[in-house]
């Protein structure tokens, strides 16, 4: 299949940032051949299918580097208690989902992600299996790592730190079926990941064997480090260092590595972390909703890559590629930097990097994958367009974007998106959050829990 977007402009975001006006991308099977002057395309190649891209802005795909899409069940409430939470009931909403109504969360997540210009996602969870099929439904290139600990969970509550190899065999067997199923799946756009946990449940016999996993199925891998005091706190009086530290000592960093949060790391964390190249997920809006920010000029400087990530109960890269511009600007107190350009690099190239894709996504170049969206800029917030990465950055909301398209295919076209049931799932989403939320009210009436919760569900006075 071959056409041309044409007399559009293109935020290419290639090396040299550049921004192409009255231009056209010419894609076939999924991959962009040619990019140019919508005249001088029209010219080369005259008889081929067109879609009109006059009036739009096209940008490369935002890619998040770290998310949990069934989080999204515990919006409105958790971001408000502290991590870990300080609310004392033995789960969460999410925790109460079953395997229906988890596929429910992945689509409504996916909604949010597709919507705010979203194509690629490193979805980390438990039993991933159940919603995989889902996440391959959507459109969505997904990398996919199941979530592998060996701590005893029973006596980690009461703060015993013992690990088990009854628990590390059964989470490595596990995070290696999903990659075998799944790892390369639909045209390459469904990936395997290697996903140990955290510096505080994963053994040192882990930690190395999650590095010799995603070395035999060549897949990058992550884990949560720098997250909180109290995983640091932790890995100080178990292991006697830092948590980078930790890793390295289990020679645990490399560049395939996506190290997610990176919160408090010190002069000591960011140096090892920077000579060995390792990439950073920086999960900016849920950082700055815990407050606690990364510190990403640091890293950056060096030497490590950096994506943006939106971690729990949001999957909008618009709001999170804002909140990292804001972020950063406030805690280094500079009113210049980073950058509009630099932050829409994060949450593309940046991103790419970070997952080991540069060479296939992460800009609008002949040769890459077609992973992209588009924006109707004429909208009060953006106008005058003078420098529309600037006014999207800092202005743009998710309802500006219009179209998405991830490996030459259309997952949003003209704001309705094509692979998800979308009203269908809000209504779903919307009786199965209350009706979890009330459960664990009623089931623990002895926990303290400051929120009254309304009496039902809202219903969509559309349908
Ligand atoms: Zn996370």
């Amino acid at each position: 299949m071959k056409y041309l977007i044409h007399d559009s402009t293109i935020v290419t975001g290639n090396l040299t940032r550049e921004i192409l006006y009255q231009a056209s991308i010419l894609v076939e099977d999924g991959i962009i051949k040619d990019i140019g002057k919508t005249n001088v395309l029209q010219r080369n190649h005259p008889d081929i299918a067109k879609i009109n891209g006059a009036g739009k802005v096209v940008f490369p795909g935002l890619i998040n580097c770290h998310t949990h899409l069934l989080a999204t069940a515990d919006k409105g409430i958790l971001e408000d208690f502290g991590f870990p939470t300080t609310l004392k009931f033995p789960t969460t909403g999410r925790g109460l989902l079953n395997e229906d109504e988890r596929n429910i969360f992945a689509k409504l997540a996916c909604i949010e992600a597709i919507r705010s210009g979203t194509t690629t996602l490193l979805e980390i969870s438990d039993s991933i299996e159940d919603y995989a099929q889902t996440l391959n439904s959507t459109g969505l290139r997904f990398f996919i790592g199941e979530t592998m600990k060996d701590i005893d969970d029973a006596k980690f509550k009461d703060g015993y730190f013992e690990y088990s190899s009854h628990n590390r065999e059964n989470a490595i067997g596990k995070a290696s079926d999903l990659i075998d199923k799944w790892h390369g799946k639909s045209n390459g756009r469904m990936n395997g990941f290697v996903a140990p946990h955290a510096p505080e449940t994963v053994s040192p016999e882990l930690l190395r064997a999650s590095r010799d996993l995603s070395e035999t199925y060549e897949t990058g891998y992550t884990i949560h480090l720098s997250q909180s005091y109290k995983e640091i706190e932790a890995i100080k009086r178990v292991r006697g260092v830092l948590p980078t530290h930790y890793l390295f000592a289990n020679e645990f960093l490399s560049d395939r590595l996506v190290a997610a949060h990176c919160r408090y790391v010190d002069q000591s964390e960011i140096a090892l972390l920077g000579q060995l190249n390792v990439g950073v997920s920086h999960n900016s809006a849920i950082g700055a909703r815990r407050g606690a920010a990364a510190p990403v000029r640091e890293l950056l400087s060096s030497g490590c890559s950096l994506g943006l990530g939106s971690d729990n109960m949001a999957e909008d890269m618009v709001e999170v590629m804002r909140a990292a511009l804001f972020h950063e600007r406030v805690r280094r107190n500079d009113e210049m930097h980073p950058q509009p350009e630099d932050v829409l690099e994060w949450a593309t190239m940046g991103g790419a990097r970070t997952l080991g894709i540069s060479n296939q996504v992460g800009s609008i170049e002949i040769g890459k994958k077609a992973d992209l969206f588009m924006i109707d800029p004429m909208k009060a917030h953006l106008v005058p367009t003078l420098r529309i990465v600037s006014s999207f950055v800092h202005n743009g909301i998710s309802s500006d974007v219009t179209d998405v398209m991830i490996d030459g295919k259309w997952a949003m076209k003209n704001s309705i998106i094509l692979t998800i049931p979308e009203a269908e799932i809000i209504q779903a989403a919307e009786e199965i959050g209350h009706r979890v939320w009330n459960q664990l009210i009623e089931e623990n009436p002895n926990v303290p829990f400051p929120i009254k919760l309304p009496p039902e569900p809202f219903q969509d006075s559309k349908n």
